[in-house]
């Protein structure tokens, strides 16, 4: 049975209590660019800032794009598939420090917490510790996905979401919501405010993987799709104002 949602026991009204935050790693370095680029850094590091101040507990999920994916270059090493797949892992811990670092230097307590154990930059991912933290006004960055090869950080997204009782999902990316095509390559793409799970499903549109919708989809779990590049976006999305698109039943 789908569990109710807004059981974090922070949520006021229509406002956002704990959230998680999945942040792709194209997010860390320049359009089309490789490794950690210090301004998206520092403004990934500012957004989040702006709604810690607000009360609202952040776990963030990283992606590790910016330095490889699993998939892609497995064929291309001539390596075995899984092993490509635990190198992305480990990429997604070095955008993890990274922000970790960079919050801290702005005043935010933060905490690692990785999915494969890297005992010596972080901490392993323990749930009830994580929601301690979070609890404690830390932010907890939540790195290495699942833990598991052949998935991505999408699923260890909703995952979280899900395990963590946040009250929603955001999907952060580098346009400002959910488009017909991709509105960079397509002038004539449309946007689209609002979807239903079903329709990100059934028309495999590029959001998130469709394992990471539909886990969403079966534990109500709301997700909104915004640019985390417009100063402000995401503290109106906590506040509950239209912002990017919002996918729900
Ligand atoms: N990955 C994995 N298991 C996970 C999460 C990630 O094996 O649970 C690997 C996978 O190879 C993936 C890479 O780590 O391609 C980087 O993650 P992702 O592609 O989700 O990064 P993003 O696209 O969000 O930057």
């Amino acid at each position: 049975m789908a569990k109710k949602r807004g059981k974090s026991g922070t949520a006021r009204a229509g406002k956002v209590g704990r959230v998680i935050l999945k942040i792709s790693g194209e997010g860390f370095c320049e359009r089309g660019g490789f490794g950690i680029d210090g301004g998206a850094l520092r403004q990934i590091a500012t957004e989040i800032l702006d709604v810690t101040r607000l009360g609202v507990q952040v776990a963030v999920v990283v992606g590790g794009g910016n330095f490889l994916r699993g998939a892609k270059i497995a064929g291309e090493l001539g390596i075995q598939e899984a092993t490509a797949h635990y190198m992305g892992m480990l990429g997604t811990v070095i955008n993890a420090l990274a922000l970790q670092d960079r919050l801290e230097e702005m005043g935010q307590p933060v905490r690692v917490q990785s999915a494969i154990a890297v005992h010596s930059a972080c901490e392993s991912f323990i749930r009830r510790r994580c929601i301690r933290h979070l609890e404690k006004g830390r932010v907890v960055i939540l790195a290495a996905g699942t833990g598991r090869p052949f998935v991505t950080t999408d699923t260890a997204a909703a995952l979280a979401a899900v395990e963590m009782n946040a009250d929603i999902l955001f999907k952060a990316t580098n346009v400002d919501g959910v488009y017909t095509a991709d509105p960079k390559k397509d002038p004539k793409a449309k946007f689209l405010p609002t979807l239903s799970y079903n329709q990100v499903i059934d028309n495999r549109l590029k959001v998130m993987d469709v394992s990471a919708v539909d886990l969403c989809q079966r534990h109500s779990v709301p997700i909104t799709v915004f640019s985390l590049m417009k100063h402000g976006n995401m503290r109106k999305a906590v506040q509950g104002k239209t912002i990017g698109t919002r996918i729900g039943h």
